[in-house]
Protein backbone atom coordinates (compact mmCIF):
# COMPACT_ATOMS: atom_id res chain seq x y z
CA UNK A 1 0.00 0.00 0.00
CA UNK A 2 2.82 2.16 0.63
CA UNK A 3 4.34 1.49 -2.52
CA UNK A 4 0.97 2.69 -4.30
CA UNK A 5 1.67 6.08 -2.53
CA UNK A 6 5.17 6.46 -3.42
CA UNK A 7 3.74 5.98 -7.28
CA UNK A 8 1.25 8.78 -7.16
CA UNK A 9 3.72 10.94 -5.23
CA UNK A 10 5.99 10.09 -8.34
CA UNK A 11 4.08 10.02 -11.56
CA UNK A 12 2.22 13.07 -10.08
CA UNK A 13 5.94 15.01 -10.50
CA UNK A 14 6.30 13.09 -13.71
CA UNK A 15 3.11 13.75 -15.44
CA UNK A 16 1.90 17.13 -14.18
CA UNK A 17 2.59 20.36 -14.20
CA UNK A 18 4.66 21.50 -11.45
CA UNK A 19 1.77 24.27 -10.41
CA UNK A 20 1.12 22.90 -6.03
CA UNK A 21 3.13 22.66 -3.00
CA UNK A 22 1.21 19.31 -2.58
CA UNK A 23 0.99 17.56 0.87
CA UNK A 24 2.07 14.24 1.17
CA UNK A 25 -1.50 12.63 1.28
CA UNK A 26 -3.49 11.08 -1.60
CA UNK A 27 -6.74 10.63 -0.67
CA UNK A 28 -9.06 7.79 -1.98
CA UNK A 29 -12.18 7.87 0.18
CA UNK A 30 -14.01 10.62 2.16
CA UNK A 31 -17.32 9.97 4.23
CA UNK A 32 -18.25 13.33 6.05
CA UNK A 33 -15.56 14.87 8.16
CA UNK A 34 -13.14 12.15 7.33
CA UNK A 35 -10.79 10.95 4.34
CA UNK A 36 -9.04 7.69 3.73
CA UNK A 37 -5.41 7.34 1.75
CA UNK A 38 -4.32 4.81 -0.74
CA UNK A 39 -2.85 3.81 2.23
CA UNK A 40 -5.75 3.45 4.13
CA UNK A 41 -4.98 6.06 6.58
CA UNK A 42 -7.37 7.81 8.54
CA UNK A 43 -7.59 11.90 8.34
CA UNK A 44 -9.56 14.56 10.17
CA UNK A 45 -10.40 16.92 7.42
CA UNK A 46 -10.43 20.53 8.65
CA UNK A 47 -9.51 21.85 4.66
CA UNK A 48 -12.71 20.45 3.61
CA UNK A 49 -11.35 20.65 0.24
CA UNK A 50 -10.52 24.65 1.00
CA UNK A 51 -14.70 25.63 1.63
CA UNK A 52 -15.82 23.79 -1.03
CA UNK A 53 -17.51 20.28 1.34
CA UNK A 54 -19.78 22.37 2.98
CA UNK A 55 -22.06 19.12 3.91
CA UNK A 56 -18.70 16.82 4.46
CA UNK A 57 -17.94 14.10 1.69
CA UNK A 58 -20.32 11.95 -0.16
CA UNK A 59 -23.24 13.77 1.49
CA UNK A 60 -25.59 11.14 0.88
CA UNK A 61 -27.96 13.66 -0.89
CA UNK A 62 -24.91 14.88 -2.99
CA UNK A 63 -24.63 11.32 -4.42
CA UNK A 64 -28.03 10.58 -5.04
CA UNK A 65 -28.77 13.75 -6.65
CA UNK A 66 -25.57 13.28 -8.75
CA UNK A 67 -26.40 9.02 -9.39
CA UNK A 68 -30.04 10.11 -10.53
CA UNK A 69 -29.33 13.16 -12.89
CA UNK A 70 -25.96 11.11 -14.09
CA UNK A 71 -28.24 8.50 -15.84
CA UNK A 72 -30.88 11.17 -16.83
CA UNK A 73 -28.81 13.73 -18.25
CA UNK A 74 -25.26 14.72 -18.19
CA UNK A 75 -25.01 17.92 -20.33
CA UNK A 76 -26.90 19.70 -22.65
CA UNK A 77 -26.06 22.91 -23.93
CA UNK A 78 -27.45 26.76 -22.83
CA UNK A 79 -28.55 26.76 -26.89
CA UNK A 80 -31.81 25.17 -24.66
CA UNK A 81 -33.68 25.39 -21.70
CA UNK A 82 -32.31 23.73 -18.89
CA UNK A 83 -34.63 22.65 -15.69
CA UNK A 84 -32.34 22.29 -13.00
CA UNK A 85 -30.59 25.19 -13.67
CA UNK A 86 -33.31 27.48 -13.32
CA UNK A 87 -34.73 25.58 -10.29
CA UNK A 88 -31.09 26.20 -8.74
CA UNK A 89 -31.15 29.92 -9.78
CA UNK A 90 -34.77 30.45 -8.36
CA UNK A 91 -33.80 28.55 -4.92
CA UNK A 92 -30.60 31.42 -4.82
CA UNK A 93 -33.00 34.48 -5.75
CA UNK A 94 -35.48 33.07 -3.20
CA UNK A 95 -33.06 33.29 -0.59
CA UNK A 96 -30.68 36.33 -1.35
CA UNK A 97 -30.93 40.01 -2.14
CA UNK A 98 -30.47 39.13 -5.77
CA UNK A 99 -32.94 38.47 -9.08
CA UNK A 100 -31.32 36.54 -11.30
CA UNK A 101 -27.96 34.19 -11.90
CA UNK A 102 -25.81 33.28 -14.46
CA UNK A 103 -23.64 29.70 -14.18
CA UNK A 104 -19.77 29.35 -14.57
CA UNK A 105 -17.25 27.11 -13.58
CA UNK A 106 -15.75 28.14 -10.86
CA UNK A 107 -14.48 31.12 -8.38
CA UNK A 108 -12.46 32.97 -10.93
CA UNK A 109 -14.65 32.64 -13.88
CA UNK A 110 -17.57 33.92 -11.44
CA UNK A 111 -15.32 37.12 -10.83
CA UNK A 112 -14.71 37.58 -14.71
CA UNK A 113 -18.37 37.64 -14.64
CA UNK A 114 -18.87 40.10 -12.62
CA UNK A 115 -16.32 42.24 -13.62
CA UNK A 116 -17.33 41.84 -16.89
CA UNK A 117 -21.49 42.46 -15.51
CA UNK A 118 -20.34 45.52 -13.48
CA UNK A 119 -18.01 47.41 -16.56
CA UNK A 120 -20.77 46.41 -19.46
CA UNK A 121 -23.56 48.20 -17.07
CA UNK A 122 -21.72 51.12 -15.97
CA UNK A 123 -21.03 52.04 -20.04
CA UNK A 124 -24.56 51.48 -20.40
CA UNK A 125 -25.55 53.93 -18.01
CA UNK A 126 -23.23 56.55 -17.58
CA UNK A 127 -20.83 55.76 -20.94
CA UNK A 128 -17.16 55.43 -21.61
CA UNK A 129 -14.62 56.24 -18.10
CA UNK A 130 -16.28 55.07 -15.52
CA UNK A 131 -14.87 51.79 -15.86
CA UNK A 132 -12.43 51.42 -12.60
CA UNK A 133 -13.02 48.86 -10.10
CA UNK A 134 -11.65 49.72 -6.40
CA UNK A 135 -10.49 46.47 -4.66
CA UNK A 136 -8.61 45.57 -1.63
CA UNK A 137 -4.72 44.55 -1.05
CA UNK A 138 -4.29 41.27 0.54
CA UNK A 139 -7.48 40.20 -1.79
CA UNK A 140 -7.80 36.86 -3.17
CA UNK A 141 -10.27 36.68 -6.42
CA UNK A 142 -8.67 34.23 -7.92
CA UNK A 143 -6.18 33.13 -11.09
CA UNK A 144 -7.87 34.11 -14.51
CA UNK A 145 -6.41 37.46 -16.08
CA UNK A 146 -9.41 39.63 -14.95
CA UNK A 147 -9.39 37.59 -11.39
CA UNK A 148 -5.70 37.99 -11.26
CA UNK A 149 -5.78 41.96 -11.79
CA UNK A 150 -8.48 42.45 -9.17
CA UNK A 151 -6.37 40.36 -6.46
CA UNK A 152 -4.20 42.90 -4.26
CA UNK A 153 -1.30 41.11 -3.89
CA UNK A 154 1.34 41.28 -6.07
CA UNK A 155 3.48 37.54 -5.48
CA UNK A 156 -0.11 36.85 -7.60
CA UNK A 157 1.02 39.07 -10.25
CA UNK A 158 4.55 38.35 -10.43
CA UNK A 159 5.79 37.16 -13.92
CA UNK A 160 2.54 37.66 -15.37
CA UNK A 161 2.45 40.89 -16.45
CA UNK A 162 0.77 43.53 -17.56
CA UNK A 163 -2.43 42.99 -15.83
CA UNK A 164 -5.47 44.19 -16.71
CA UNK A 165 -5.34 47.74 -16.02
CA UNK A 166 -8.43 49.65 -14.25
CA UNK A 167 -7.79 48.10 -10.88
CA UNK A 168 -7.20 50.27 -7.99
CA UNK A 169 -5.82 48.85 -4.31
CA UNK A 170 -6.89 50.19 -1.05
CA UNK A 171 -6.29 48.94 2.57
CA UNK A 172 -9.35 46.48 3.24
CA UNK A 173 -11.41 48.01 6.61
CA UNK A 174 -9.84 51.19 5.50
CA UNK A 175 -13.55 53.33 4.64
CA UNK A 176 -11.52 56.40 4.61
CA UNK A 177 -9.04 55.08 2.01
CA UNK A 178 -12.03 53.85 -0.12
CA UNK A 179 -13.19 56.97 0.00
CA UNK A 180 -10.62 58.71 -1.86
CA UNK A 181 -9.71 55.85 -3.67
CA UNK A 182 -13.84 55.60 -5.19
CA UNK A 183 -14.16 58.55 -7.91
CA UNK A 184 -17.88 59.17 -9.31
CA UNK A 185 -16.30 59.80 -13.04
CA UNK A 186 -14.22 56.49 -12.89
CA UNK A 187 -15.22 54.10 -10.56
CA UNK A 188 -17.94 51.44 -11.74
CA UNK A 189 -17.51 48.99 -9.11
CA UNK A 190 -16.14 48.18 -5.34
CA UNK A 191 -15.10 44.48 -5.11
CA UNK A 192 -14.70 42.84 -1.92
CA UNK A 193 -14.41 40.04 0.13
CA UNK A 194 -16.40 40.12 3.07
CA UNK A 195 -13.93 38.32 5.45
CA UNK A 196 -10.47 38.14 3.45
CA UNK A 197 -9.98 34.30 3.78
CA UNK A 198 -6.67 33.59 1.55
CA UNK A 199 -5.70 36.74 3.10
CA UNK A 200 -5.08 34.88 6.56
CA UNK A 201 -8.99 34.80 7.84
CA UNK A 202 -8.95 38.83 7.83
CA UNK A 203 -12.38 39.85 9.09
CA UNK A 204 -13.50 43.61 8.60
CA UNK A 205 -14.34 46.14 11.26
CA UNK A 206 -17.62 46.62 12.42
CA UNK A 207 -19.84 49.08 10.55
CA UNK A 208 -17.20 48.93 7.54
CA UNK A 209 -19.65 47.47 5.40
CA UNK A 210 -22.20 49.63 5.78
CA UNK A 211 -19.63 52.38 4.97
CA UNK A 212 -18.99 50.67 1.96
CA UNK A 213 -22.55 50.42 0.84
CA UNK A 214 -22.58 54.22 1.78
CA UNK A 215 -19.28 55.17 -0.85
CA UNK A 216 -20.86 53.36 -3.26
CA UNK A 217 -24.77 54.88 -3.51
CA UNK A 218 -22.91 58.37 -3.17
CA UNK A 219 -20.37 57.20 -6.30
CA UNK A 220 -23.03 55.63 -8.22
CA UNK A 221 -20.52 52.82 -8.14
CA UNK A 222 -21.38 48.59 -7.68
CA UNK A 223 -21.16 46.52 -4.49
CA UNK A 224 -19.97 43.50 -5.87
CA UNK A 225 -19.03 41.25 -2.77
CA UNK A 226 -16.85 37.65 -3.85
CA UNK A 227 -18.67 35.49 -1.40
CA UNK A 228 -16.74 32.44 -3.18
CA UNK A 229 -15.42 31.53 0.16
CA UNK A 230 -17.30 32.79 2.49
CA UNK A 231 -21.15 31.97 0.96
CA UNK A 232 -22.96 28.90 1.27
CA UNK A 233 -23.74 28.61 5.01
CA UNK A 234 -19.57 29.30 5.77
CA UNK A 235 -20.37 31.60 8.55
CA UNK A 236 -23.53 30.52 9.78
CA UNK A 237 -25.54 32.36 7.49
CA UNK A 238 -26.25 31.72 3.89
CA UNK A 239 -24.39 34.43 2.81
CA UNK A 240 -22.07 36.37 5.02
CA UNK A 241 -23.49 40.03 3.69
CA UNK A 242 -26.28 38.80 6.12
CA UNK A 243 -24.48 39.95 8.94
CA UNK A 244 -23.68 43.49 7.81
CA UNK A 245 -27.11 44.70 7.07
CA UNK A 246 -26.41 45.51 3.61
CA UNK A 247 -26.91 44.32 0.20
CA UNK A 248 -24.28 44.05 -2.48
CA UNK A 249 -25.72 44.69 -6.53
CA UNK A 250 -23.71 41.84 -7.24
CA UNK A 251 -22.77 38.34 -5.51
CA UNK A 252 -19.85 35.80 -6.77
CA UNK A 253 -20.30 32.09 -5.50
CA UNK A 254 -18.27 29.13 -6.25
CA UNK A 255 -16.61 26.67 -3.48
CA UNK A 256 -19.37 25.43 -1.63
CA UNK A 257 -21.95 25.90 -4.21
CA UNK A 258 -21.84 22.63 -5.37
CA UNK A 259 -21.18 20.20 -2.90
CA UNK A 260 -18.27 19.13 -4.25
CA UNK A 261 -18.58 19.81 -8.05
CA UNK A 262 -17.24 22.47 -10.07
CA UNK A 263 -19.93 25.10 -10.11
CA UNK A 264 -19.85 29.39 -9.80
CA UNK A 265 -22.46 31.58 -10.16
CA UNK A 266 -22.67 35.52 -10.70
CA UNK A 267 -26.08 36.47 -9.16
CA UNK A 268 -27.43 40.49 -9.62
CA UNK A 269 -30.60 42.88 -8.89
CA UNK A 270 -32.39 43.35 -11.62
CA UNK A 271 -31.39 46.70 -12.34
CA UNK A 272 -27.84 45.60 -12.89
CA UNK A 273 -28.59 42.13 -14.78
CA UNK A 274 -30.10 43.81 -17.53
CA UNK A 275 -26.97 44.33 -18.68
CA UNK A 276 -26.31 41.19 -19.89
CA UNK A 277 -28.25 40.43 -23.11
CA UNK A 278 -28.04 37.39 -25.67
CA UNK A 279 -24.48 37.10 -26.27
CA UNK A 280 -22.98 39.14 -23.81
CA UNK A 281 -21.21 36.74 -22.09
CA UNK A 282 -21.41 32.69 -21.61
CA UNK A 283 -19.65 29.34 -20.87
CA UNK A 284 -19.95 26.05 -22.42
CA UNK A 285 -20.51 24.20 -19.32
CA UNK A 286 -22.24 26.23 -17.04
CA UNK A 287 -25.19 25.06 -14.80
CA UNK A 288 -25.12 21.89 -16.82
CA UNK A 289 -28.08 19.47 -15.36
CA UNK A 290 -25.18 17.28 -13.58
CA UNK A 291 -23.46 20.46 -11.30
CA UNK A 292 -27.21 22.07 -11.07
CA UNK A 293 -28.64 18.76 -9.54
CA UNK A 294 -25.87 18.78 -6.89
CA UNK A 295 -25.82 22.73 -6.08
CA UNK A 296 -30.01 21.73 -5.84
CA UNK A 297 -29.19 19.15 -3.04
CA UNK A 298 -26.25 20.90 -1.58
CA UNK A 299 -28.42 24.60 -1.32
CA UNK A 300 -31.76 22.63 -0.25
CA UNK A 301 -29.81 20.26 3.05
CA UNK A 302 -28.66 23.48 3.80
CA UNK A 303 -31.96 25.31 4.63
CA UNK A 304 -33.86 21.90 5.30
CA UNK A 305 -35.19 21.72 9.43
CA UNK A 306 -35.57 25.63 9.35
CA UNK A 307 -31.98 25.58 8.30
CA UNK A 308 -30.66 23.57 11.20
CA UNK A 309 -27.17 23.27 9.78
CA UNK A 310 -26.78 27.39 9.39
CA UNK A 311 -27.48 27.21 13.34
CA UNK A 312 -25.51 24.39 13.73
CA UNK A 313 -22.39 26.07 11.86
CA UNK A 314 -22.75 28.97 14.48
CA UNK A 315 -22.92 26.63 17.33
CA UNK A 316 -19.52 24.42 16.30
CA UNK A 317 -18.13 28.13 14.86
CA UNK A 318 -18.32 29.34 18.47
CA UNK A 319 -17.19 26.43 20.04
CA UNK A 320 -14.26 25.79 17.71
CA UNK A 321 -13.39 29.34 18.41
CA UNK A 322 -13.46 29.37 22.07
CA UNK A 323 -11.04 25.94 21.88
CA UNK A 324 -8.84 28.09 19.46
CA UNK A 325 -8.48 30.70 22.11
CA UNK A 326 -7.39 28.15 24.97
CA UNK A 327 -4.46 26.87 22.46
CA UNK A 328 -3.56 30.62 23.12
CA UNK A 329 -3.46 30.38 26.86
CA UNK A 330 -1.94 27.19 26.99
CA UNK A 331 0.99 27.87 24.54
CA UNK A 332 1.27 31.89 24.25
CA UNK A 333 4.92 31.70 22.74
CA UNK A 334 3.47 30.25 19.63
CA UNK A 335 -0.26 30.65 19.11
CA UNK A 336 -0.61 34.51 18.87
CA UNK A 337 -4.36 35.07 17.89
CA UNK A 338 -7.94 33.89 16.75
CA UNK A 339 -10.58 35.08 14.62
CA UNK A 340 -13.30 34.09 12.87
CA UNK A 341 -16.83 33.29 12.02
CA UNK A 342 -18.58 30.40 12.08
CA UNK A 343 -17.08 27.61 10.26
CA UNK A 344 -14.07 29.78 9.03
CA UNK A 345 -11.58 30.06 11.65
CA UNK A 346 -8.03 31.01 11.92
CA UNK A 347 -5.09 30.61 14.48
CA UNK A 348 -2.19 32.99 13.69
CA UNK A 349 1.19 31.37 14.78
CA UNK A 350 4.62 33.54 16.15
CA UNK A 351 6.17 31.57 13.27
CA UNK A 352 5.37 29.69 9.79
CA UNK A 353 2.99 27.28 9.76
CA UNK A 354 3.98 24.88 7.34
CA UNK A 355 6.07 22.33 9.56
CA UNK A 356 2.36 22.76 11.93
CA UNK A 357 0.87 21.67 8.83
CA UNK A 358 3.03 18.68 8.17
CA UNK A 359 3.27 17.49 12.00
CA UNK A 360 -0.95 17.38 11.90
CA UNK A 361 -0.43 14.89 9.19
CA UNK A 362 1.60 12.60 10.57
CA UNK A 363 -1.12 12.97 13.50
CA UNK A 364 -3.91 12.12 10.99
CA UNK A 365 -5.45 15.90 11.23
CA UNK A 366 -5.42 18.22 7.83
CA UNK A 367 -5.30 21.62 8.56
CA UNK A 368 -4.36 24.44 5.70
CA UNK A 369 -1.69 27.32 6.04
CA UNK A 370 -2.22 30.21 4.55
CA UNK A 371 -0.56 34.04 4.63
CA UNK A 372 2.43 32.46 5.81
CA UNK A 373 1.62 32.23 10.11
CA UNK A 374 -2.16 31.94 9.64
CA UNK A 375 -3.57 28.31 9.88
CA UNK A 376 -7.00 28.00 8.46
CA UNK A 377 -9.59 25.93 9.82
CA UNK A 378 -12.67 25.38 7.59
CA UNK A 379 -14.22 21.66 8.08
CA UNK A 380 -17.41 20.82 6.78
CA UNK A 381 -20.59 22.53 8.45
CA UNK A 382 -21.44 19.08 9.64
CA UNK A 383 -18.75 18.61 12.16
CA UNK A 384 -19.40 17.38 15.66
CA UNK A 385 -17.93 18.85 18.70
CA UNK A 386 -16.44 15.32 19.22
CA UNK A 387 -14.29 16.14 15.69
CA UNK A 388 -13.07 19.58 17.31
CA UNK A 389 -12.13 17.49 20.63
CA UNK A 390 -10.10 15.46 18.01
CA UNK A 391 -8.27 18.27 16.17
CA UNK A 392 -7.51 20.44 18.93
CA UNK A 393 -6.00 17.32 21.20
CA UNK A 394 -3.72 17.07 17.71
CA UNK A 395 -3.20 20.76 17.23
CA UNK A 396 -2.61 21.00 21.32
CA UNK A 397 -0.13 18.47 20.97
CA UNK A 398 1.88 19.66 18.03
CA UNK A 399 2.03 22.75 19.46
CA UNK A 400 3.67 21.26 22.45
CA UNK A 401 6.35 19.80 21.14
CA UNK A 402 7.35 22.60 19.06
C1 LIG B 1 -11.08 30.31 -3.97
C2 LIG B 1 -11.47 31.70 -4.22
C3 LIG B 1 -11.56 32.23 -5.53
C4 LIG B 1 -11.14 31.45 -6.74
O1 LIG B 1 -11.94 30.35 -6.96
P1 LIG B 1 -11.48 29.22 -8.03
O2 LIG B 1 -12.66 28.30 -8.07
O3 LIG B 1 -10.25 28.60 -7.51
O4 LIG B 1 -11.26 29.93 -9.31
C5 LIG B 1 -12.02 33.53 -5.68
N1 LIG B 1 -12.35 34.27 -4.63
C6 LIG B 1 -12.29 33.82 -3.36
C7 LIG B 1 -12.72 34.69 -2.23
C8 LIG B 1 -11.83 32.52 -3.12
O5 LIG B 1 -11.72 32.07 -1.86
Amino acid sequence: MLMETEKIFEESARYLMDTYGRLPVAPRKGRGVRIWGVDDREYLDFVGGIAVNVLGHCHPKVVVAIQKQAQRLIHVSNLYYIENQVKLARLLVENSFADKAFFCNSGAEANEGAIKLARKYSRAAYGDGKYEIVTALNSFHGRTYGALSATGQTRFHAGFGPMLPGFVYVPFGDAEALKKAVSPGRTCAVLLEPIQAEGGVRMPPPDYFRQVREICDTSGALLVLDEVQTGMGRTGELFAYKHFGIKPDIMTLAKGLGGGVPIGAVLGTDRVAQAFTPGSHAATFGGNPLVCASGIATIQTLLEDDQYLLEHCKRMGALLSKKLSGLIKAYPEHARSTRGIGLLQALELARPCAPVVRECIGRGLLVNCTAENVLRLMPPLIVQETDIDQAIDILSEVLKKL
